[in-house]
């Protein structure tokens, strides 16, 4: 079993979007082991993202990611970060392959409704970011 951690980003949460996003999670064989609803402030965004410090799209991505109220989550299955990358299809939602969350909802390269971890080191940092222990069941 693998964990991954996924966000339903501030456009997700603000569209009403947190069911569709829970919908097709729940028809997978995805299981949701921890959830909750916050909102960043800009340092919290700045260090979760901390990997793009460098990037173009930094300033404006974690302005964008402290706009308004986030859900997340800590999802576990075999192969699970591979799989809910596949299930939140390409970062550019336009690239994202039918029936994904992003080629779905998303409106924008930034825009696109949800976060997923990238690897084993990332799933683990962040899970750890936003959860200890005893709030995964
Ligand atoms: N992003 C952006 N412009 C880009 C690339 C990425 O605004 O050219 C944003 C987008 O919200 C993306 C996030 O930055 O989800 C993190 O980028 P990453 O390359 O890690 O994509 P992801 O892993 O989310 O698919
Ligand atoms: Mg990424």
């Amino acid at each position: 079993m693998e964990r991954t951690l996924s966000i339903i980003k501030p456009d997700g949460v603000g569209r009403g979007l947190i069911g569709e996003v829970i919908k097709k999670l729940e028809n997978s064989d995805i299981k949701i082991i921890a959830m909750k609803m916050l909102q960043m402030t800009k340092n919290q965004a700045k260090g979760f993202y901390a990997v793009h410090k460098e990037r173009p799209f930094f300033d404006s991505l974690t302005d964008f990611m402290t706009s308004g109220p986030v859900v997340v989550m800590v999802l576990e299955a075999e192969n699970v970060i591979t799989k809910y990358r596949e299930l939140m299809g390409a970062t550019n939602y336009k690239e994202a392959e039918e029936g994904t969350i992003r080629r779905d909802f998303a409106t924008d390269i930034e825009k696109n409704v949800v976060h997923g971890s990238d690897s084993q080191e990332s799933a683990s940092f962040e899970i750890g970011y936003f959860f200890n222990s005893f709030e995964i069941v």
